[in-house]
Parts: structure tokens; sequence; C-alpha cells
């Protein structure tokens, strides 16, 4: 049929047809952020893709008929080794950059997730998959660790499409004499001193990173769901762990039906990544660009390709925006399903850009239909998020002014009070507010904020 969607299946290396497992209840699970460091451009990716995701499953199957899950990672080795470099407590490092990371979701418009569990809060239920793999004999403990035994999943590999002993040899691998096969991964190791630690039948500790995603997928979403989404980096062997722990423990053929991964952003041709240090972090974006441009730049191109940043692509992006706004309505309606196609077609923002500016040559023509559906697709996908005035005010602040300029307008300003010229210090007022400054008139001084 014309209107079904299909995705890339990461499982079966193939474009699939997507039929729910329920109609009534659509389950998506996306990784969310380790709470180390503020999010990059290469973390904001998934957000973004899977936000549009997110929005095409409620446009498709109803508003509430779709449960979108991501956690948030907050016990971590980068989480502890971060807090011990800047000397401060966990969980002064966990919430900061917990609540950095959803003010970026904010700038970059993405819809809350219906659920955002965090790890530390979902021990007991870790604890209880440990629990049922080792008595199923797929998990052995040692020293107080306990490990997953690759050995006895026969489809271990599948969905990063490599063979076990393939591996052994290629990937990067934590080393440990404890383990009887070097691939075997921690699902609970013991705490050392100072660590965050949980009482656990092996001794206090803490959980290995993949048997989180096991447990808050389940709690929330059940032992079966729909899709599981996560960048390229994360098939293996978090994603491959992640269907090892949960197959296992449960006896089931299959954990999620729909595996979906985004490209890496590059730069300069090169993995964007904190390990890389050629990182751009999304609050270095704030102040200078829109985050609906940045929200552009991002869907720009398709979302299984790797994608290059670089300062041509968010000017691009923010010249494209200007144009597309000058069409701005305030009144908009849902995109007809036809208008958004391209979407139907795993997520393919590039065709569907090609159509807007479509939409938009019409509308310079004076095309009012063009105009309208230019304005109800451009709202769909998350852009639009502003009115015009709004838009426009950011793009003046964004025109920078100096501290110092502001100062010297604002010492002539109270000069102008002074001499009762109210003329002139109400237009420095406006002067400055259309460069996104605010005053505020105290007794004795004025002060002064970017807007
Ligand atoms: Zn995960």
């Amino acid at each position: 049929m014309r209107n079904d969607l299909f995705f890339y299946n990461t499982l079966n290396k193939v474009k699939e047809k997507f039929t729910p497992l329920d109609e009534k209840q659509i389950k998506m699970y996306v990784c969310g952020p380790t709470v180390y460091d503020d999010p990059h451009i290469g973390n904001a990716r998934p957000l973004v893709v899977f936000d549009l995701l997110f929005r095409l499953l409620k446009k498709k199957f109803g508003n509430n008929k779709v449960t979108y899950v991501r956690n948030i990672t907050d016990i971590d080795d980068k989480i502890i080794d971060r807090a011990n470099e800047l000397n401060i407590p966990i969980d002064d490092l966990t919430q900061r950059v917990t609540k950095n990371f959803l003010a970026d979701c904010k700038y970059l418009n993405c819809l809350d997730p219906s659920l955002q569990p965090k790890a530390t809060e979902h021990i007991k239920e870790m604890i209880s998959i440990i629990e049922k793999l080792i008595n199923k004999n797929f998990a052995y403990e040692k020293e107080k660790h306990v490990y997953f035994a690759v050995d006895k999943f026969s489809d271990y590999g599948k969905l990063s499409n490599k063979k076990i002993d393939e591996l052994s040899s290629g990937a990067r691998i934590e080393v440990s004499e404890l383990k009887k096969n070097p691939l075997d991964f921690v699902l609970w190791k013991p705490s050392k001193n100072k660590e965050p630690s949980w009482d656990s039948p092996w001794g206090k500790g803490r959980p290995g990173w993949h048997i989180e995603c096991s447990a808050m997928s389940e709690k929330y979403l059940g032992k079966n769901f729909d899709i599981h989404g996560g960048g390229l980096d994360l098939i293996f062997p978090h994603h491959e762990n992640e269907i090892a722990q949960s197959q296992c423990a449960n006896n089931i053929k299959f954990f999620s039906k729909f595996w979906m991964h985004n490209g890496f952003v590059t730069i300069k041709d090169k993995k964007m990544a904190k390990s890389e240090g050629n990182f751009i972090s999304i609050n270095q974006l704030k102040k200078k660009y829109n985050g609906q441009v940045v929200r552009l730049a991002l869907l720009s191109s398709h979302y299984r390709q790797p994608l290059n940043w670089s300062d041509d692509l968010l000017n691009n992006s923010k010249n494209i925006l200007d144009s597309w706004y000058a069409h701005y309505e305030i009144d908009f309606d849902e995109p007809k399903e036809d208008e958004i196609l391209s979407l139907y077609d795993d997520l393919n923002t590039p065709d569907l850009i090609s159509k807007i500016h479509d939409f938009a040559k019409k509308a310079n023509k004076g095309d009012s239909n063009s105009k309208k559906k230019l304005n109800s697709v451009l709202k769909f996908i998350g852009l639009f998020s502003e009115d015009l005035k709004k838009y426009l005010v950011f793009k003046e602040s964004s025109s920078t002014i100096s501290k110092e300029e502001v100062e010297e307008l604002i010492q002539k300003r109270n000069l102008a009070r002074k001499n009762n010229d109210f003329k002139k210090a109400d237009q420095i007022r406006k002067k400055l507010e259309s460069k996104g400054i605010e005053l505020k008139d105290l007794k004795e001084t004025t002060s002064w904020h970017y807007k």
C-alpha cells in the first residue's frame, strides 16, 4: 500500500514495512545520554532524528498511541572519572548535566519522551534480571563480578553482523582475567572506595552499562517492543549485549522488532567525539544560532548517512530558514499524509526538504495553498516553533552588540533622562531592545541583560 511506513532495520539489514506489534500501543526505546558532560552535536543527532520518528508515529497511529522511553544513564565509569577529575560529588555532576541536557532538548525543539527513567532508580530491576541470567546459566559470578557468557547465546553477533571469533580479535574489549571468554561482558561489579554502591547478592557494587537499558525497557515497555534506536556506535557492543541479556533472561525469540541507528556527525570527515576533542557543544551554538537552525542542519542529511558539520552548513540552514519565515502563518493545519510521504520512506528528510523548497517557490509566486502546505509541514517536523516576531528578535540579538557598547548607550540614555529628554532616552531603550537587551531602571543605576 502507498501509505505504509518503511524503516531500515539494522537487525535484518534491509528496509522493512513497519507493522506495530499492537496498533493501539506503539513502543519505542532510545538510549539516552550518559550524563558526564554537556551534549555535543554528535549527541544531538539521535535526539532530533528519534524526535522526528516519534512525531511521525504519533501522526500515523494517534497522538496517545505511542510510548517513547529515553533513559538517562546516571551511573557509569565515565561519570565517576569525570566527577573525580572535577573534584565534585557525583550527584552534583549528574544533576547539572541532566539539567543542561534537558535544556538542550528544548532548544532543539524536541518533544518530551513519554518517560525518561534514570538508571540509579532501577537497580532492583537490574539485579532481578542478573539473578535470572545466573539461574539459567547464561551468567556467572567471579570474585563479586558477574559476567554474561556470550558462548551461551547462539545469536550473539547477529545485530552487528559479526562472528564471535572475529569480534574477539577486532573489537575493543575490557581485558580481565576473571572472564571465561574475553568477549564476556560485565553485568555487575564491586564498587571501589567512595564509588556509589548498592547491596546485591554479590556484595556491594554497581551495574554494568548494558544491563541498565535491558531493565528500563522491560519495566516500561515489556519484554518485546517495536523499535529500539540509538547511534551507530551503540550497535556493538551495547545493543548486541542488550539483546543477549533480554532474550536469555526472558527466553524470547526477539527483543525489539526494529533496530534503527543514526549515522555519525563528522567534522572534516572525522567522527565528532569527546575522545577526539573535535566536538562542538550545543551550548556553544546557543548564543549564535536559533535552535531551529541547528535542528534544520541536523535534518538536512538522511539520518543513516554521515553528517558533515561545518559553519557553511549552519549558515546555509539559517538562510533557508530566514527565507521560509517570509511565509510564516500563525494558523496552520496538520499536514496531509501525502505531503509528508518522504518520511514514510525511512525518514527521508532530504527529499522532504526539497519538497518544502518547492512549496516555498510556489508561495513566492503567491500560491496560498503552497504557503499553507509549507507551514503545516514545517510545524510538523518541529520547525516554525516560534512566531515570526520571536524569530526576528533572535536574529537581531545574534547580530552581537558588545558589553561596552551597551554600557555606553546606557550612559547616554541616563544623561538624556537627567536632562528631561525622554524622547531620546526612549529611542535608546528601543534600540537596545532591538539588539536583544533588556533594561531595568533601579534607584541610582540601570541594570541590563540579554533577553
Ligand atoms: Zn542503551
